[in-house]
């Protein structure tokens, strides 16, 4: 499935979601507030894979979380 680029409309949250094609323009919902999200379109297949196995930050990402996915981890909490 294809990974496509969210950001939440109320708290500016980015984030990624794998999904089929049928549910990509869908909205999703915020990971940190559960508010609703808008997919972002022109960023598709801009992460990259690090040897680990770990998807990377996108660079330039609006997140106060700089160094991991930026959807759950210790220093992504409010
Ligand atoms: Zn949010």
């Amino acid at each position: 499935m294809p990974i496509y680029e969210y950001v939440c409309s109320d708290c500016g949250l980015k984030f990624e979601l794998l999904r089929p094609l049928s549910q990509a323009n869908q909205g999703a919902s915020c990971p940190r507030c559960h508010n609703s999200a808008e997919r972002i379109l022109s960023t598709f297949a801009s992460f990259s894979k690090s040897d680990s196995g770990l998807t990377t930050p996108i660079a330039g990402t609006a997140s106060s979380c700089g160094s991991c996915s930026a959807t759950s981890c210790g220093s992504c909490s409010l």
